[in-house]
């Protein structure tokens, strides 16, 4: 991975002849530091500033890209005209049009039972916090004593195992975090392909620059896609992480920087 800033002749060519650019954000860790109760994350001020400058020029589409549920994000970032995608892309509103897997929407009632059920189940480990996302199920630890990291690892795979070994539900990890997933073939890497894809048909078929900023190991599906796609990859986060995406940015701060640019 390169440093942007140390890059930046060469990516500020890259924008300067794009017709136009299709900018796409992870939320949590990318435009806002990780905090310990994911209710509390707030972008800067000039994250939101740049977003809303952004949005209204003609040259960008904009789009945010997260983990949380939709009605979340969009309540969080509250800027208008651009694109919100929710639960890693299972539901997406943008191009005057929105898209709900349905797999995922009929696993609604299972994801409320299965709430209840890990949520009874962890209750004793003090700091963790189910969170229902409606189409996915989060359990955060980040408040969790380190030495009690091991139990909520075994109470979790204690209710979640027999649903994964019969593939009813998908698991990854995040930071801090286990989430859970319906068993559909979906994640960021393919919600930024069908962005893609709807960019360039709202365009009449021209191709943007894709760019996609991220955080997380969901994000790096995202990359992946961006790379194939001949468009800028950003990872905020520490040089060493082992990411697929070309460059980097050190922080939620950075990133500010980095839009304010734009
Ligand atoms: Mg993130």
């Amino acid at each position: 991975m390169q440093y942007l800033f140390d890059a930046w002749s060469k990516v500020a060519h890259y924008l300067k002849s794009a017709k136009h650019v299709l900018l796409l954000c992870d939320y949590d860790g990318t435009l806002t530091p990780i905090v310990d109760r994911p209710e509390l994350a707030a972008p800067p001020r000039d994250t939101r500033k740049s977003l809303l400058k952004l949005a209204r020029n003609h040259r960008y589409t904009v789009g945010i890209i997260s983990g949380r549920a939709l009605a979340d994000i969009k309540s969080r970032v509250e800027v208008e005209g651009i694109i919100y995608a929710g639960n890693h892309g299972l539901e997406i509103e943008g191009f005057g049009s929105s898209f709900l897997e349905p797999i995922a929407e009929e696993m609604r009632p299972f994801f409320q039972l299965l709430s209840q059920v890990l949520s009874a189940t962890l209750r004793g480990i003090k700091g963790t916090l189910v969170e229902n996302k409606g189409l996915t199920l989060s359990v955060h630890y980040r408040s969790v004593d380190d030495t009690e990291e091991k139990k909520v690892k075994d109470a979790f795979s204690k209710v979640t195992d027999p649903l994964h070994v019969t593939g009813r539900i998908r698991i990854t990890q995040g930071k801090k975090v286990y989430e859970i997933r319906p068993p559909v073939d979906w994640d960021k890497g393919k919600a930024i392909a069908w962005l893609i894809a709807k960019c360039k048909e709202a365009r009449g078929k021209a191709d943007a620059l894709p760019i996609y900023l991220g955080d997380d190991l969901a994000d790096e599906e995202g990359f992946k896609v961006i790379e194939r796609n001949n468009g800028i990859s950003i990872f905020v986060g520490e040089e060493d992480f082992q990411s697929v995406a070309r460059y980097f940015l050190r922080s939620p701060e950075e990133v500010a920087e980095f839009l304010e640019m734009l």
